[in-house]
């Protein structure tokens, strides 16, 4: 702590011994304790590894591995997560998929770069990034190694995985991920087992989350990695998640309609029914609701 202090103020500070301490400038926060990475089987191939952040989805191919998604930044997250990567297989991991640029799922950008990997997003991802993202601490994702618009697939050895963005959703640069040989689909943040959020301001759109999960019901799959909150969801727990999405725009819209004001807005609509708690700064820090109010305006 004594290399950031100058001049008279450190020799104070070091005079001073133990009472420097307060009056030297605040420490970055610490980062998030490590804990130990959970691995999950889910299908043949196919683990979750959960801890530390959002849901990590590893695929195992014929001669390297795939991940979605890299958890909270730090070296010390990085190596928890690739010790229980190594607990499965000893392959490299050649490609990784980042759901979206908030840095529970994009910590380790740059470490599996530095690995060797390659790292797909969505083009919005780093266009999120630009928008002058930093996470507790101060910390900034690194970029992807490469990015894609609307659909691409992103291969290894005995396994593909399709990766789509549908609409803004959770974020502006969501990515989902659909392994159709055994239907599964790794959602990111567009699907969790907790009170659903919406970055309004890094380019997310409640009414495009609702779209995306419709197109997402078009597909091929019984399983779902949700981004947090569970292991897995199965179709049934999906469709009960999207029909609670559809409710809530449908109450936010017919509320605006009858004249409720922003301030109020929230409060108004019910969700006590759906499990849900909106009266958080998740949803009504003034930057966010101000993009939901408009949206749901429309
Ligand atoms: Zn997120």
């Amino acid at each position: 702590m004594h290399k950031i202090l100058m001049g008279a103020a450190a020799t104070a500070a070091l005079m001073m011994a133990g009472a420097a301490a307060a009056q030297a400038p605040a420490p970055a926060p610490a980062p998030p304790a490590v804990v130990p990475v959970v691995v999950t089987q889910v299908k043949p191939g196919l683990y979750v590894l959960s801890e530390n952040g959002g849901n990590t989805t590893l695929r195992v191919g014929k001669d390297a591995l795939l991940v979605v998604d890299t958890k909270n930044p730090g070296p010390a997250v990085h190596a928890e997560l690739i010790k229980a990567i190594r607990s499965v297989s000893a392959l490299p991991v050649k490609e990784v998929v980042v759901t979206h640029h908030h840095a529970d799922h994009s910590g380790g950008i740059g470490d599996f770069e530095a690995d060797g990997a390659t790292v797909t997003t969505n083009v919005g991802l780093p266009a999120q990034l630009d928008k002058g993202y930093t996470a507790a601490g101060g910390f900034k994702p690194a970029k992807p190694t490469k990015t894609y618009d609307k659909t691409t697939e992103v291969k290894i050895n005995g396994a593909t995985a399709r990766l789509l963005h549908f609409d803004p959703g959770h974020t502006g640069g969501d990515t989902l991920v659909y392994f159709p040989d055994l239907k599964v689909v790794s959602g990111g943040d567009e699907i969790v087992a907790v009170t659903p959020n919406i970055d309004f301001v890094y380019g997310g759109s409640l009414v495009g989350l609702l779209d995306s999960l419709n197109q997402v019901a078009k597909l091929d799959f019984d399983t779902v990695v949700p981004g947090h909150g569970a292991i897995t969801l199965t179709r049934a727990q999906f469709e009960e998640y999207r029909k609670k999405i559809d409710t809530v725009v449908a109450r936010g819209r017919a509320s605006i309609k009858g004249g409720t004001t922003k301030e109020a807005f929230l409060a108004s609509i019910k969700t006590d029914d759906l499990g849900w708690n909106l009266m958080t700064p998740a949803w009504n820090a003034p930057a966010r609701l101000d993009v939901l109010y408009a949206e749901l305006s429309k």
